[in-house]
């Protein structure tokens, strides 16, 4: 994933560095205010392009705020089974409330090589504020709801092995990539049924 586009970029954070491992501040209206404002939350969304993910929180690129975004607008590489999803910011947001659970494939470009079977909330009711610094509401379901969980966590310091239930659901990305060769209902019937990108019911 790194080219051209990268080397403007601000570099990844990765699992372990003190800075990722904290809950972040809030934004304050300055910051909204400030003319960096537009600049902060493009560079956050190219930095979710050219490393390839589908969300991506303020502090995995270095910027220390309570910011996020998350969007699929066409087949991403480590979630090819994910449907697409338009673009949003979200600035402060808050899970008012949730319902249901299902367990997912997670990845996390601060944590390489990984995959997490993670069971979260099937549903969430969140609130914030959007890029524009105005109060928004949203239902989530399906990926996209687990996607903005997963971003939620980095805002608190949780990154998504500290989400698996069991050791045995952290799996390497070279065998993800040759589920073929599983051992059938490893590690799980779910986990060995699901796709990255998809939900599932059943352990
Ligand atoms: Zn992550």
């Amino acid at each position: 994933m790194v080219d051209e586009a990268t080397s403007e970029l601000p570099g990844l954070v990765f699992w372990g560095e003190a800075s990722l491992m904290q809950p972040q501040p809030a934004v304050s209206a300055d910051d909204i205010a400030a003319d960096d404002w537009p600049d902060r939350l493009d560079t956050l969304a190219r930095c979710m392009d050219a490393y390839g993910g589908i969300g991506i929180a303020a502090p995995q690129v270095g910027w220390a705020a309570r910011v996020f975004c998350l969007g699929i607008s066409g087949v991403n590489d480590r979630y090819p089974d994910a449907e697409a999803f338009p673009l949003q910011f979200w600035v402060n947001p808050v899970i008012e409330s949730s319902s249901g659970s299902c367990w997912a494939w997670e990845g996390c470009l601060s944590v390489p090589g990984l995959r997490g079977w993670v069971s979260r909330p099937a549903e969430i009711e969140v609130s914030g504020l959007d890029q524009n610094g105005e109060p928004v509401t949203a239902r989530l379901e399906g990926f996209a709801a687990r996607v903005f969980q997963h971003e939620m966590d980095h805002l608190d310091g949780i990154l998504m092995p500290m989400r698996i239930s069991d050791p045995r659901f952290l799996l390497s990305d070279a065998l993800m990539a040759k589920r073929d060769s599983w051992q059938p209902h490893w590690p799980s019937p779910g986990a060995f049924t699901t796709q990255p990108g998809r939900t599932s019911a059943e352990r």
